[in-house]
């Protein structure tokens, strides 16, 4: 009784037709050289939403030289004042504020994740990323370094040139912002390919950066499938750097094209079998709620998916019996209605590999604890589904689900839940649960992965670097550290006729 009312819930926008879904060239819509179109599907209904103009090498081969020419010496963006690009950068974010509404529904209508999760995770989490790299554009610069003898030294950042991006279905526009943030923050221009499941939010950013001012050549958007449109990127000869977030079969083709035609530089964010470890002393309904929102968060289709939850055997049984009772509160439905809590997977092929690999995990021996089964027929949804007794040998414990799917391990010493999580070819990230300070330091030195959360899950932050160990991938995004990956260091030293 009594209190303000809480704020109303975002609505969907009513989406009338959809205004841009040609290839984006030099801030021009343009058709597909070869005259071709690709539908694109709301996995929640499986009808289409539109067909879109589909890029391939050609395009992408002009694409490279409208990049080309944005990034030459002499260019309007080469030109521009450093601190004039960031006021650009809050340009896009300011638009998509605007847009917020908008993007969200699309961004639901074409990967089928909830609404609510769309307009406040996806859209807040590429706002904030897209202000966090304009803050960072004149405050890109080198160093004067002291050498031997009668030298002056110093280094200047400059942009690599052309940046190719390639990017997944999972998170479309967090994604294409990832990718073009920190490209353009350090004065790049970028060729991007969104993925052939999701390509309508990354073309309306085409239009937002068209009407933002940036020049043109600057951002080029070239929808279109990965053996053609992104193999062109990532064996072209123009281009001087591909950054790639998706399967690691797919990243070792990205590295070998790259290899094999200008050694272009590469980022690679790749797969991940993420192991989390339980502790006895752990506060068990933060660690059922942390794991949990871990394997199911955007129907399991993360790289950062909880999917190794290791726990320690004398509260191994309360925390299966919780995890039972949380996951019963998931509510399955349309991921435009605001109480959906999980949608449906992105297509039938991915919805098969999951059901092929629940299917492994009962004939393994596995115990299903619930779910394992699909909701309704014909449907892409899957119920959210728990294992216990998962043992490291399984399929389930060691490939990448990429759906709702918890596998719950037993442990009993310390030592050996750190090696069982660090038998993987992953290294992603990770977490740990426990009260214990000391426990916590002594474990996140131990596991072998770029990221470790305490007491938390999923908890990214533009301001802090994302990559991983191992297999899932090379280099990092986000923070900091990501602009060494898109800045070319250059040595100047001037011999002195005196000693100063
Ligand atoms: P994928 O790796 O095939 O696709 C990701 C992107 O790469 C898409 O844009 C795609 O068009 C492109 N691509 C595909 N083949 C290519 C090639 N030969 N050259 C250049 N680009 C290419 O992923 P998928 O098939 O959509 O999903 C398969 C599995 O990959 C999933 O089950 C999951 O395990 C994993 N995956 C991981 C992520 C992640 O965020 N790390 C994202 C999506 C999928």
């Amino acid at each position: 009784c009594g209190g303000a009312p809480a704020p109303a819930l975002p609505r969907p926008a009513d989406v009338q037709g959809i205004a841009h879904t040609k290839i984006f060239i030099d801030n021009e819509w343009r058709t597909s050289c070869a005259g071709r179109t690709f539908p694109t599907l709301n996995p929640a209904t499986g009808v289409k939403i539109c067909d879109v103009q589909e890029a391939d090498e050609e395009d992408v081969d002009k694409a490279v030289e409208a990049a080309k020419a944005a990034v030459q010496r002499g260019s309007p963006w080469r030109r521009m004042d450093a601190s004039s690009r960031g006021r650009l950068l809050h340009k896009l974010a300011d638009l998509i504020e605007r847009d917020r509404l908008l993007l969200a529904t699309l961004e639901t209508l074409d990967t089928g994740k909830p609404f609510l999760q769309s307009f406040f995770i996806d859209m807040d989490g590429s706002i904030k990323t897209l202000r966090y790299y304009a803050g960072w554009t004149d405050k890109i610069h080198g160093k004067s370094l002291p050498v031997d003898e009668s030298f002056m030294c110093l280094t200047k950042h400059e942009p690599v040139g052309v940046c190719g991006a390639i990017i997944p279905w999972n998170f479309p526009l967090l994604m294409f912002m990832w990718k073009i943030a920190p490209a353009l923050s350090c004065g790049n221009t970028v060729v991007i390919k969104p993925a052939e499941q999701t390509p309508l939010t990354a073309l309306h950013i085409g239009s937002l950066i068209k009407e933002a001012g940036f020049p043109p050549g600057v951002v080029n958007i070239v929808p279109g499938f990965g053996t053609t449109a992104g193999a062109a990127i990532a064996g072209h000869m123009g281009i001087d750097k591909v950054a790639f977030t998706g399967s690691t079969e797919v990243g070792q083709l990205i590295k070998e094209a790259a290899a094999k035609s200008n050694l272009k530089r590469v980022t690679l964010e790749l797969g991940g079998k993420n192991p989390c470890i339980v502790f006895a002393d752990c506060d068990l309904q933060l660690a059922v709620e942390e794991t949990q929102k871990g394997a199911f968060y955007n129907q399991g289709q993360c790289c950062t998916a909880a999917s190794r939850v290791f726990v320690e055997e004398s509260i191994h049984e309360e925390f299966v019996r919780c995890s039972i009772e949380k996951a019963k509160k998931i509510v399955i439905g349309d991921p435009l209605d605001p109480q959906t809590s999980q949608g449906p997977q992105i297509d039938r092929q991915q919805f098969d590999k999951i059901m092929d690999l629940i299917e492994s995990g009962k004939k393994e021996g596995a115990r299903l604890e619930y779910g394992g089964v699909a909701v309704g027929e014909k449907s892409l949804f899957i119920q959210p589904t728990i294992f216990s007794g998962v043992k490291d040998h399984m399929r389930i414990a060691k490939e990448e689900i990429f759906g709702p799917v918890q596998c719950i391990f037993s442990f009993k010493t310390q030592q050996e839940a750190i090696e069982r999580a660090n038998c993987s070819q992953y290294g992603l990230v990770s977490a740990a649960f426990t009260t214990s300070l000391d426990r916590a330091l002594s474990v996140s030195a131990a596991l072998e992965t770029g990221t470790v959360w305490i007491n938390c899950y999923n908890a990214l932050h533009a301001q802090t670097p994302f990559g991983g160990y191992k297999m899932s991938g090379n280099g990092r995004e986000l923070g900091e550290y990501a602009l060494a990956e898109y800045s070319e260091v250059k040595t100047v030293t001037i011999k002195l006729s005196e000693t100063m």
